[in-house]
């Protein structure tokens, strides 16, 4: 059983699909109440409705995680619905716009950038400042690939996004310590969500071939990992990066 995770506050973007949803779903379990964030409305609802038909208790904010203003609504939304500032975050927001880089668009480029760096950011950010506000310690776990360790064809910009968050939080990790807040980042290989589905067959079978174990991950083999480094399980672990990946990119 992992410790400290009752009764703690929570905040969880991209929890309307994937492994955010997942991530989600065990926090609640493990009874920390949950702010949902995502973009995605439908999505969502079916998360909001699944955590409180297991009798979870959570919260639903809509917003772009690469909007400041977005961001900071859901940050100050959730610490007033719940009375107590949120003490664990966790980003699983993202999107990807594969292309080959002689293609690659300004766009393709700028809305990756955009939405997992800018995103990471701002998420660390207005939530590691609410948790100084509120002289609390907390624990903030941000999403890699491991694309952004060994660069994947068709996501020049994917890869450098996922590689800055890594960086990020290592560097946000030597400067909250001393303010007693965690800063760690998941590097998921290739996990069944909607985003991995949207693989084509061909590239799909080039991955299985060089993946060891032969197979995507599932969101529930990865969402444990979520939950132990939001918990005081993990009270003296900083700045890492853990993969799970099957044994793709030992
Ligand atoms: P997913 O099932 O597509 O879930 C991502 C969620 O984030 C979706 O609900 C999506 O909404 C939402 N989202 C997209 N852009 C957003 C924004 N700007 N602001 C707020 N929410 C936004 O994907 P997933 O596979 O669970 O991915 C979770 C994280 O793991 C991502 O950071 C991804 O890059 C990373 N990752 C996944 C894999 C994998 O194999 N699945 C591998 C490596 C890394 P929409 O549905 O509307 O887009």
């Amino acid at each position: 059983m992992l410790s400290g995770l009752s009764g703690k506050l929570a905040l969880v973007a991209g929890a309307g699909s994937g492994i955010g949803k997942t991530v989600a779903l065990k926090l609640a379990a493990h009874d920390c109440k949950v702010g949902l964030f995502d973009l995605n409305k439908e999505g969502l609802e079916k998360t909001k409705s699944e955590v409180t038909s297991a009798g979870g208790s959570c919260e639903t904010f809509l917003g772009d995680i690469s909007n400041r203003e977005h961001v900071q609504c859901a940050v100050d939304g959730v610490t007033s619905h719940f009375e107590m500032a949120p003490s664990i975050g966790i980003n699983c927001a993202g999107i990807t716009r594969d292309a080959m880089l002689l293609k690659m668009t300004d766009d393709q480029w700028d809305s990756i950038i955009s939405c997992h760096l800018k995103g990471s950011f701002l998420f660390t950010q207005i939530l590691a400042r609410q948790m100084v506000k509120a002289k609390i310690s907390g624990s903030i776990v941000n999403t890699g690939s491991i694309s952004g360790k060994i660069g994947n064809t068709g996501q020049a910009n994917y890869s450098a996004a996922k590689a800055g968050i890594i960086a990020f939080s290592k560097a946000t990790a030597r400067e909250l310590a001393p303010k007693g807040i965690r800063c760690n980042t998941v590097v998921p290989g290739f996990i069944n969500t909607p985003m991995a589905n949207a693989i084509p067959p061909h590239i799909k079978q080039m991955v299985l071939m060089m993946t060891p174990m032969g197979r995507f991950g599932e969101t529930t083999e990865i969402a444990d990992l979520y939950c132990f480094l939001a918990s005081e399980s993990s009270s003296y672990i900083t700045g890492v990066d853990i993969e799970v990946a099957g044994g793709l990119a030992m």
